[in-house]
């Protein structure tokens, strides 16, 4: 029996040459908490090509969201950037991962850590009503190269302020810090930079990270999450160990570079 379920692509969104977004069906059959992570891609030469991504949609969604990078040479990325409505995309019988709400103890806020498509677990995230049932202030911080490379900026603005179901949620407890490192733009610096020498907690009002009040998700580069990770530590949070653990923070790679 196939690992795979076929869903059927809806919607395709390219926000730049290197980043964009699908939609597709979701078979009731698929399961999965937000913030998890299936395995998706597409038959090449009668076989499944298939890479780790997160899923960009709420658990309660009847649609599947993913944000996806474009690798030119990339063996997925360099054909999946070419997908269609009324494609097939292969997605993964079972997703799993660390980015869940289970895994973390109880606390006032929760920062959500991301840079390029590191944000598409966050983006599943911030439509989860539980979230905002467990925490006070949700602090999404999306750190990318250029200004084009905000993609969902405008949901994260416009959209989901005024969503019908979380525009009151987030209005009260969500705050998006987007930030940029090679562009001028009101917010500047990497997200590790601005966190360790403590620029965002100035911007946002809040005071710097303890073990007692704060939480934290984090979604990067391999090099983000092991900078982010020791910066966490010396602010006295403890990483969960594995998954089905609860901690002061969770990790997960977006990509391996
Ligand atoms: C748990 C997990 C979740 C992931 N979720 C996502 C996701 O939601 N969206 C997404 O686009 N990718 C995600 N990835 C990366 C994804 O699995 C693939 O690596 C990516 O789709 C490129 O596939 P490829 O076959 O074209 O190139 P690959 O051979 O897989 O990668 C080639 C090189 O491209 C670079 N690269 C790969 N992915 C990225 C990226 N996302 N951003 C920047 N550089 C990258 C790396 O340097 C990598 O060595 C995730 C990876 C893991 C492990």
């Amino acid at each position: 029996m196939s690992k795979f379920i076929n869903e059927t692509v809806t919607y395709v969104h390219h926000w730049t040459d290197r980043l964009f977004t699908i939609k597709t069906t979701r078979s009731d059959s698929l399961r999965f908490r937000s913030g998890e992570f299936a395995m998706i891609g597409i038959e090449v030469d009668g076989k499944p090509l298939v890479r780790a991504y997160s899923i960009a949609s709420p658990a309660w969604a009847e649609e599947l969201e993913f944000f996806s990078i474009k690798v030119q040479d990339g063996p997925l990325t360099s054909r999946l950037q070419h997908i269609k409505v009324g494609d097939t995309l292969l997605v993964s019988k079972k997703p799993t991962g660390t980015l869940v709400l289970d895994d973390l103890l109880p606390a006032k806020h929760l920062y959500l850590l991301a840079t390029g498509t590191g944000l598409a677990p966050f983006l599943s995230l911030v439509r989860e009503p539980e979230m905002y049932e467990r925490f006070e202030k949700i602090i999404l911080v999306h750190g990318v190269r250029h200004t084009e490379d905000l993609a969902y900026k405008d949901f994260f603005e416009n959209e989901l302020p005024n969503d019908e179901i979380f525009g009151e949620w987030v209005r009260e407890k969500l705050i998006y810090y987007p930030t940029v490192t090679r562009d001028e733009f009101k917010n500047q610096g990497r997200v590790t930079d601005i966190i360790k020498s403590g620029k965002l907690f100035a911007d946002i009002g809040l005071p710097p990270m303890n073990k007692d009040d704060d939480r934290a998700m984090i979604c990067g580069s391999m090099a983000m999450n092991a900078d982010m990770s020791a910066i966490l530590d010396d602010f006295g949070l403890t990483v969960s160990p594995r998954m089905g653990v609860p901690a002061d923070y969770v990790v997960e790679r977006a990509f391996v570079g």
